[in-house]
């Protein structure tokens, strides 16, 4: 009981309001394989975890991962170096650029897995950034703009705003899922252990980030969305 308590007050102490909707965003989110985020100079920034993970994607050691597939970042972010542009369109050199895949999906850097609703960068003021290049994000306005006035998703919205214990739990469940998604399966385990809260079905999760998302960020901005890529 101890140690829910502690935990519920450092979860709300320490995590801010900002990332949930962006969680939830990332949630629902569905990446199109344009490749468009895969391209570009010193995009991916990687650290010390991210290389063990890269050299147990290709069999190889981490100093061996470090030398084939990065650079030093000349933005000197500390420990950190940039993965590799190759190619006309200077593409991550881990990009199957015929098939518009990463070749090391299961095991990409963190930085590639909370692209594009999780904002990396803790001093921008958009909670949610809406790449214009970004095939997943042109379709994930589209959805959006379809959803927001559906009858069911008020009622959902209206569900949560009601039932705080419920808008709470959501909460956790969204922070376990960024946990898992960032390979921190013991802590997210624990994290439910603690709390008694056990992650709903998959499509029930989706339906709440839906709602959540929609419940907490204006969409007035998006009819001025434009897909450019
Ligand atoms: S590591 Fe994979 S996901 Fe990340 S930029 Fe390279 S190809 Fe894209
Ligand atoms: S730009 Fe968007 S849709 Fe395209 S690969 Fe990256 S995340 Fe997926």
């Amino acid at each position: 009981m101890i140690e829910k308590e502690s935990f519920l007050q450092w979860f709300s102490t320490e995590i801010p309001e900002t990332l949930f909707p962006q969680i939830a965003a990332q949630v629902i989110f569905r990446c199109e394989n344009c490749g468009e985020c895969c391209r570009g100079e010193g995009y991916a920034l990687v650290d010390e975890a991210d290389l063990q993970e890269i050299a147990k994607a290709q069999g190889i050691s981490p100093s061996q991962a470090r030398a084939r597939f990065t650079n030093p970042d000349p933005g000197k972010n500390a420990g950190c170096r940039i993965l590799k542009s190759i190619g006309p369109d200077r593409s991550c050199c881990l990009l199957d650029v015929q098939a518009k895949r990463c070749m090391i999906y299961r095991h990409r850097p963190r930085i590639c897995r909370t692209f594009p609703m999780l904002n990396a960068d803790t001093e921008c003021e958009e909670i949610i950034c809406f790449y214009s290049d970004c095939l997943g994000t042109a379709k994930f306005v589209k959805m959006l703009q379809e959803k927001r006035c559906d009858p069911q998703v008020q009622k959902d919205i209206e569900d949560l705003t009601r039932h705080a214990e419920r808008l709470e739990a959501l909460r956790i469940l969204l922070f376990v899922w960024l946990r898992r998604m960032m390979g921190k399966i013991e802590e997210a385990e624990q994290i439910c252990r603690i709390t008694g809260i056990s992650p709903p079905l998959e499509s029930a999760f989706q339906r709440d980030c839906l709602a959540y998302f929609l419940m907490t960020i204006k969409t007035d901005g998006l009819d001025e969305y434009q897909y450019e890529g």
